[in-house]
């Protein structure tokens, strides 16, 4: 038996590490007569029942807060918000937000972009700069929809990937997807030889806290794709999720019912237009100067 959780009732039931406790359990304590795997303990005079967890009578060794469970229920009376709440202990939570962390990272598919954030964006490129406001503005608040228009190399994806940075800074789960790579996804998972009923990846994409879609209006695709996309963007439209959307093509020439989400002024105040030649071309020489000096 080397579950580390104090269950109390003796029946070995395995506890999620934070998962709210069974129930008809009573809540698991950390500290009755010290830390379970540590011989080192000396055990306390007598075991405190579970509805009154005293957190300190612990072996000093470990941590004083949960006995290096890494969990500890708040001290207080039954009927509190908080009786019974299974918390996590300060001393766990370094490891478990960095795994958190790595795993935010690791969904958002930001990786690769790791590289493009305000810092890096150089908003002095004529014509960036209302869309780099737009887009640090948008990171205040994490709320509504942004959508960037402009032509390829504008620097759209730039900021787009700004945005997502930024928010896994503020640990916000997002995820950045360009849409013709989410729509060969799509197509392959749902196309009509296909019996998925049910996509995982889609869900998420779906309902993720924050979602860019890169490079909406170069897709040529099956109309069932076309059809998960709308799913998407109606889903993150009626539930006002926050979407950042970046076009490379005239609206007109966007399947019309998605124009139609993505005109909402309720939801963003009005398309950001992006004349930029090329951003990308300019970022270019710029750090070919850069490597010259
Ligand atoms: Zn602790």
């Amino acid at each position: 038996m080397s579950n580390p959780m104090r269950n109390g009732n003796g029946n070995g039931a395995h506890l999620p590490p934070n998962g709210p406790h069974h129930p008809h359990s009573p809540p698991p304590v950390a500290s009755d007569n010290g830390n379970a795997q540590g011989p080192s303990a000396p055990a306390a005079p007598e075991a405190v029942p579970a509805p009154e967890p005293d957190p300190f009578a612990v072996a000093p060794a470990v941590c004083p807060k949960c006995g290096g469970v890494g969990y500890f229920l708040y001290d207080v009376p039954v009927g509190d918000p908080n009786f019974g709440v299974l918390m996590t202990c300060g001393c766990k939570q370094t490891s478990k937000d960095r795994r958190a962390a790595d795993d935010r990272l690791r969904i958002s598919n930001l990786s690769a972009f790791t590289d493009k954030t305000f810092e890096t964006f150089d908003a002095r490129v004529r014509g960036t700069a209302d869309a780099y406001q737009a887009a640090l503005e948008y990171t205040q608040t994490f709320q509504g929809w942004l959508v960037l228009f402009g032509n390829c190399g504008c620097g759209k994806t730039h900021l787009a990937a700004a945005i997502g940075n930024r928010a896994l800074q503020r640990d916000m789960p997002v995820i950045f997807t360009v849409v013709p790579d989410l729509l060969d996804h799509l197509r392959s998972t749902f196309g009509p030889s296909s019996d998925v009923a049910y996509d995982e990846r889609f869900e998420t994409i779906r309902s993720v806290p924050l979602l860019i879609l890169d490079d909406l209006g170069t897709e040529n695709t099956t109309a069932w794709a076309r059809e998960k996309l709308f799913q998407i963007i109606n889903h993150r439209y009626n539930h006002r999720l926050p979407t950042i959307i970046t076009l490379n093509r005239k609206l007109e020439e966007i399947e019309p019912r998605i124009v139609s989400r993505i005109s909402d002024l309720s939801l963003h105040d009005g398309i950001v237009s992006i004349p930029a030649a090329d951003y990308r071309q300019h970022g270019a020489q710029a750090s070919r100067r850069r490597r010259r000096t």
